[in-house]
């Protein structure tokens, strides 16, 4: 059945591979598997071979591939409408604004469409308001960011990396940056001065490895940032919308961002969807033709987000993360021994760090691949394991045992 469906969409006999190969830029290494479907959390390969989905798309697919309800809200937008550019307006946006500020407690929102997109939105809007709202003087703006952060690919925000393979080669940079440890709160307030307009920070650092800082670090940084009259920008495109078993991980904390910026699962994974939620009137900075998008807030991703985060929380998407993220630490710290050095996470968010005389994370994706589990290496000796949030404890026991068998 599944080659059926394949060689409706792929000529037979096609090295997908190679064409890669021949006509891709080269600036992904993928595990080798062609996958050609999805459901819930499985994936199938192109030889029908089936997987559990232990990267849920960087968890962009946080409720399952290829969920019915978001497809359907998918295929029938399409139907009747898909863009209109905000020269218009389109009967889907305002009532995407109102389900997800009600749903976050927000006052406003910017949509975009990548996560990026909604990182650089977020640090334009911050500088404006550091110069027009607290009175910075024009040209000095800075913004503090931690070392090990990821917020995306564009040139300004891989100027404020500190990951090597992300700035070579690409400078020069936006300046108006500065570095500061993640996960200490006093350096970073250290380096607040009065052109200081905005601290980025994500709740957990998802690329460095799933790294959390010291309990009450958000809470001393959200204080730092009042006391200084700073905006606090709070990347939770990944941790956000139920990864932590929270909707978002500020929660954990209970703390409130001025800027939240969400992306990945806002669509499911069926579309590119992002959006600055703003708790300040920070947004309010903005006036028309100052900033903008022709895909951001169209119709059809506003339809595919309303859905998104309608199923999370109707179908206990959130609640189940938690619940069956405990199970997923408990079972692989119960592991112990062999390769494995730590293991940390929160909710459906973990990571695995292999001892470094293991050898390296990457053959040991290889050997979950072959037990059927598809998860993806972080640098070199740390695997990722975020599931989308419908994995049931059944499932969550069989994977266990395939990561006994290879970690153990
Ligand atoms: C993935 C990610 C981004 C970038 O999202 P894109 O959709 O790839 O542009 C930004 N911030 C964080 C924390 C991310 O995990």
């Amino acid at each position: 059945m599944i080659s059926d469906v394949l060689e409706a969409r792929v000529r037979p006999q096609v090295d997908v591979r190679a064409l890669e190969a021949e006509y891709g830029a080269r600036n992904y290494k993928p595990l080798d598997v062609v996958i050609a479907r999805g459901e819930g959390v499985w994936l199938w390969d192109v030889e029908g071979r089936r997987y559990l989905d232990c990267l849920s798309a960087y968890s962009a697919v946080n409720q399952g591939h290829c969920h019915p309800r978001i497809v359907a809200a998918l295929t029938d937008q399409a139907q009747r409408l898909t863009l209109t550019s905000r020269a218009f307006r389109n009967d889907q946006l305002g009532l995407f604004y109102e389900e997800i500020c009600q749903l976050t407690g927000s006052h406003s929102v910017l949509p975009m469409n990548t996560g990026v997109e909604a990182v650089e939105s977020a640090l334009k809007v911050a500088r404006k308001w550091g110069y027009e709202v607290k009175g910075v003087t024009p040209g000095a703006a800075e913004i503090i960011v931690c070392a090990g952060n990821f917020h995306g690919r564009t040139l300004s925000v891989v100027g404020f990396s500190t990951d090597p393979t992300s700035t070579g080669g690409f400078g020069p940079f936006t300046p108006g940056f500065r570095i500061v440890p993640f996960g200490d709160a006093a350096a970073l307030e250290a380096a607040i001065t009065p052109n200081t307009v905005a601290v980025l920070i994500e709740p957990i650092q998802g690329e460095a490895g799933v790294i959390i800082p010291p309990a009450g670090y958000l809470a001393a940084v959200r204080a730092a940032c009042t006391r200084h009259d700073v905006i606090l920008i709070l990347d939770e495109v990944q941790t956000g919308l139920g990864r932590t078993g929270k909707l978002l991980a500020e929660e954990h904390e209970g703390v409130e961002a001025d800027l939240t910026l969400v992306g990945k699962a806002l669509s499911g994974g069926v579309y590119p969807v992002s959006a600055v939620l703003s708790n300040k009137e920070v947004l309010g900075v903005l006036r028309p033709g100052e900033h903008g998008s022709t895909f951001g807030g169209n119709p059809l991703a506003c339809a595919v987000a309303r859905m998104a985060l309608k199923v999370l929380v109707e179908e206990g998407m959130v609640e189940n993360a938690a619940f069956q993220g405990a199970r997923m630490m408990a079972g692989l710290a119960e592991i112990g021994g062999g390769a494995i050095r730590d293991v940390r996470g929160r909710g459906l968010m973990i990571a695995v760090e292999l001892r470094p005389e293991a050898g390296g994370a990457r053959r040991y994706c290889e050997a979950l691949q072959a037990r059927g589990l598809l998860c993806k290496e972080t640098h070199d000796h740390t695997i990722r394991i975020a599931p989308p949030l419908v994995i049931t404890g059944g499932e969550v026991d069989w994977a266990l045992e395939q990561f006994a068998a290879v970690l153990g």
